[in-house]
């Protein structure tokens, strides 16, 4: 049974709030794990995939105590699509049955593009996900081999191919750049090669390793074969423009899309909403209080309403993070929209720390938004560190 620390989101005798819109669901199973990778994942533990997915369903059952439609899920890992479709859909099929799903929600799921079959693609399709986020990484196959990929750019391509074949349209692509052995030639060309399949999303993401991470030990910092912060930047720049001359819409630090195709699930994190998170290490943000669940497999499974970690955001805590995520939008900061959710006043509050910003070229402030300049989206960790 788990344990007695247990968060359900609501008692009946509580006054009606807001229930979140979102849901997180991990799926922590992969087919292999990446040299770079410091999520939660498990290899060759494809036995107790059930029992980890029934796990799931009870956590599910027991958390969401009424039901107010969401309008996002998203199953992401791991590898959600590497698993059998009926073991996800038995989630989903809980999801509908505890929350709730209104009718246009966005439902995706994260792949490598070795797992996508076009049968499976069409069963995830019938299940109802509508949009597919597929971890290419790059589409070099002297970069896959350095950081560890497990497929080919071969394979990258016809994932890509499948999901279409299958009727997916929704399409998010993921890259990586920092990576070693990666040059702004070769980075220069997988944007390339990538922003022609016309897809309406990409994501792009510099490579950042842990300490321990097997990466590290074959290409240690400072390496000749591993980019330094200064390519990365020029890598950064490269990303930008790229994606601008292919159409694709800046709308936050790593993310761009053509109109309509945002992620809705990832705005509700930028927008500082509330959301759901089950499954192993599941991070949420329920009723004013951030938590996540056990990190250690079996003591996720032991324990699944347990939690690792617990943070009740206090009012000072909840306005410095709707900074730091809403800073790394495009659309930035709605200056009066701020003011009535949080009751602060951005320039009163923050006065001396926006004009040093703006003076420097990294916020441009006009009479209703905060945002930051390209050369502060370039800089986003240093400058919105100052706001932790
Ligand atoms: S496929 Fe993704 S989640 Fe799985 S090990 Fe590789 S990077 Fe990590």
């Amino acid at each position: 049974m788990p344990g007695c620390l247990q968060q359900t989101y609501r008692q009946s005798s509580d006054p009606v709030k807001p229930m979140p819109k979102s849901a997180y669901i991990h799926i922590p199973f992969c087919a292999h794990k990446c040299d770079f990778c410091d999520f939660a994942v498990v290899t060759n533990l494809e036995a107790r995939i059930p029992e980890y997915c029934r796990t799931v369903v009870k956590e599910i059952e027991q958390r969401v105590s009424s039901k107010s439609p969401l309008e996002t899920i998203f199953y992401g890992g791991g590898t959600p699509g590497y698993i059998d479709t009926r073991e996800l859909a038995l989630i989903h099929k809980t999801l509908i049955e505890t929350a709730g799903i209104s009718e246009n929600a966005e439902v995706s799921l994260e792949t490598t593009p070795n797992a996508i079959s076009t049968q499976k693609a069409y069963d995830w399709l019938e299940m109802g996900i509508n949009r597919i986020s597929i971890g290419i990484e790059s589409v070099n196959d002297h970069e896959l081999t350095a950081m560890g990929r497990d497929h080919t750019r071969v394979q990258a391509f016809a994932g890509v191919k499948a999901a279409q074949e299958a009727g997916f349209e929704n399409i998010a692509v993921d890259l990586m750049y920092g990576l070693p052995e990666q040059t702004l030639d070769s980075w220069q060309s997988c944007l390339d090669e990538t922003l022609s399949l016309g897809l309406p999303h990409l994501s792009a993401y510099a490579m950042t390793l842990a300490t321990n991470s097997p990466l590290l030990r074959r290409y240690p910092m400072g390496s000749p074969q591993m980019p330094d912060d200064d390519l990365a930047a020029s890598m950064y720049e490269m990303l930008v423009a790229s994606a601008d001359k292919a159409g694709l819409k800046q709308y936050e630090v790593s993310n761009f899309s053509r109109a309509g195709y945002a992620s809705k699930h990832n705005l509700t994190y930028w927008h500082n909403d509330e959301y759901y998170g089950f499954g192993l290490s599941a991070h949420r943000y329920v009723d004013g209080v951030r938590s996540h669940n056990w990190r250690s497999f079996n003591r996720y499974l032991d324990d699944y309403l347990g939690h690792e970690n617990l943070e009740v955001i206090d009012a000072e805590t909840r306005i410095k993070e709707a900074i730091i995520l809403g800073l790394r939008t495009t659309e930035g900061i709605d200056f009066s929209q701020f003011k009535k959710r949080y009751g602060v006043d951005l320039l009163t509050k923050f006065g001396p720390k926006i004009d040093k910003f703006a003076d420097q070229g990294l916020f441009a402030a006009s009479s209703s938004h905060l945002k930051l300049t390209s050369k502060g989206m370039l800089l986003s960790n240093l400058v919105l560190a100052e706001f932790i």
